[in-house]
């Protein structure tokens, strides 16, 4: 569609004659995140390469010839073009609007657009500018940071902004569509963050226990424990059961347990990160049937885990 019209760049005025068209090209990857299940498998979904176009060509195509001849005579070639297309678990409206989140912000006005080919977006990024008016949007002042090649005659582009919002609203539906969460992704990460919780909270119980039955514990056998003997590590497992009256998991725990490190751990930081690890359980046993809202709490729930540990029980 051909149009005419005059657009600001840099404080002077320019005709523009034609509006560069965006446009978009998805594939759905591999949840990056996911640990893989009791057999091993790994769920897919959930996330999305996402390939941004330029008049119908890719944005990464376009690079790569416009940087072969800098490649080249850089004694390089095959450089050009190296990059690889940003992943995004949802429509990267902000980055689109020349605000990108963290990863993908330069710190000086730029947005990445591409990362490197070896999957470190930062290790190679292709950069820009996208400023926004209410006409327009104008992606420009491409760069390598990693090279002094010129791109003053790549871009810009610049884009209708009506036309460039409708690309993005149906970026979002097809991406909301397409890049879902895998099924059964709620009741996975549920079983994931009861287990290694409730793992966690047992070991810390019978620390705790151990700690505080120090005076009964047959600290001279624990002690005297010989390494890679599975039988002599069992029955001291045993005999710790039934003085304390555990089960085996608490007792093999405790059988473990080194005598002359003990009186270094503190009754009160046990007492801590037990009270924490019980209140998250909670916190995961609260509803999360829908996808969207387990993968939240899973998130938050390993963020809470990692404070246990390392601040001796404080989640907040
Ligand atoms: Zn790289």
């Amino acid at each position: 569609m051909l149009e005419s019209g005059w657009a600001t760049c840099e404080g002077s005025v320019v005709l523009v004659d034609r509006w560069d068209v965006i446009g978009f090209r998805f594939v759905v990857s591999p949840v990056h995140d996911a640990v893989p299940g009791e057999d091993g498998s790994r769920p897919f979904g959930g996330d999305a390469k996402l390939e941004f176009l330029i008049n119908g060509r890719s944005l990464l195509e376009l690079v790569r010839e416009h940087e072969r001849p800098l490649a080249a005579a850089d004694g390089q070639p095959g450089l050009e073009g190296t990059y690889e297309p940003l992943s995004f678990r949802r429509a990267p409206r902000d980055l689109l609007y020349g605000d990108p989140s963290f990863q993908y912000a330069r710190g000086d006005g730029r947005t990445t657009l591409i990362g490197c080919g070896c999957g470190v977006v930062e290790c190679w990024p292709l950069v820009a500018r996208i400023d926004v008016t209410s006409d327009e949007v104008v992606w420009h002042r491409f760069a390598q940071p990693f090279r002094r090649w010129s791109y003053d005659t790549f871009g810009p582009f610049r884009f209708e902004r009506v036309r460039y919002d409708g690309a993005v609203e149906d970026l979002d539906r097809r991406l909301r569509a397409e890049a879902r969460f895998p099924a059964g992704w709620a009741a996975y990460l549920h079983r994931l963050s009861v287990s290694s919780v409730t793992g966690n909270l047992r070991m810390f119980q019978a620390r705790l226990l151990a700690l505080r039955s120090v005076d009964v514990l047959p600290l001279d056998a624990m002690r005297a424990k010989p390494r890679n003997d599975v039988d002599a590590y069992r029955k001291l497992a045993d005999q710790i059961g039934e003085l304390l009256r555990v089960e085996p998991l608490t007792a093999r725990v405790i059988a473990a347990m080194d005598p002359d490190q003990m009186p270094m751990l503190s009754i009160e930081r046990h007492e801590a990160i037990v009270a924490a690890l019980s209140g998250l359980l909670e916190i995961i046993a609260r509803d999360a049937s829908d996808d969207e809202t387990a993968y939240a709490r899973w998130l938050d729930v390993n963020r809470r885990a990692q404070k246990i540990h390392d601040g001796g029980g404080i989640a907040s």
